[in-house]
């Protein structure tokens, strides 16, 4: 547990176990030294990282945006394709300003020095390849079993990266992925980190596989064929959060969108 704040040794100030530092004097702190505190997970304050995990999550801050920018978007006289990229872009637009909102006021330094490792990018790029391979296997198994059509998520991201393919790869691409990254690993990984690492796993994998998961009772099966794939996404992309922070785990989802991204735009020029 990384809840309770421990007293410094030195200076006899009460600070977040998982600061590295002591913030008022600058001794180091025990728990970094055993190893009890991962080195690249960004620790906001507890109530940071439930906030920004609100913020994002699909049926609470997310839905609340798109609720609110939808009534504004419904009077609109435009084809559906149109209105539900509007929809989309400001949705992420909105949650992205929020997002980035919580750790430049709470702990920026914290925040950007998680950023300024040029490895931590590269690492990204491995990890986004490890995604794809480790997919594309995980679906030639799941073949053998079910032919596969595409889920609703899949769908509706091909017809807006169609019609639209400038806004689909700044949103979809590069805007989207930066969100999930900020609202899953950021904030719930990282707050559920505090108490146990298999707890975090376990849960953020879920919740992430949840949120790309459309509860449609037409296509309930299709659905429910691409879970386990969403579920190894998740996985991967916080073992790349893990192990090397944020910078890695956004190189490794913007890339791997930014691929399926093309993919997509190729297979339907062709
Ligand atoms: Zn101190």
């Amino acid at each position: 547990m990384l809840f309770k704040d421990i007293k410094c040794p030195n200076c006899e100030a009460y600070h977040d176990p998982t600061l590295e530092k002591c913030p008022e004097c600058n001794n180091s702190n025990e728990l970094f030294k055993l190893n009890r505190v991962p080195k690249r997970v960004v620790f906001l304050h507890p109530i940071c990282q439930v906030a920004m995990f609100i913020i994002g999550f699909a049926y609470a801050g997310m839905y609340l945006a798109e609720l609110f920018f939808a009534s504004f978007i419904r009077v609109m006289d435009a084809d559906n394709i149109y209105k539900s990229t509007l929809l989309m872009t400001c949705t992420y637009l909105l949650m992205f300003v929020c997002l980035m909102a919580v750790p430049l006021f709470s702990r920026r330094k914290l925040f950007f020095g998680k950023f300024t490792n040029g490895i931590d990018y590269i690492y990204g790029l491995a990890y986004a390849i490890t995604v794809l391979a480790a997919g594309a296997l995980l679906n030639a198994l799941i073949s053998i079993a079910h032919t596969p059509a595409d889920n609703v998520n899949q769908t509706n991201v091909e017809l807006i990266a169609t019609n639209y393919p400038l806004v689909g790869i700044f949103i979809m691409g590069i805007i989207g992925p930066i969100c999930e990254e900020l609202t899953y690993r950021v904030g719930l990984y990282s707050f559920l980190r505090r108490i146990n690492k298999y707890l975090a796993f376990a849960l953020t994998m879920f919740f992430f596989a949840m949120i790309h998961f459309t509860f449609d009772a037409a296509n309930m099966v299709e659905e429910l064929w691409s879970f386990p794939s969403y579920l190894l996404s998740g996985f991967l992309l916080t073992l790349a959060y893990e192990h090397r922070g944020p910078a890695c785990s956004i190189t490794a989802h913007v890339s791997y969108n930014l691929i399926a991204l093309m993919m997509v735009m190729v297979q339907s020029n062709g």
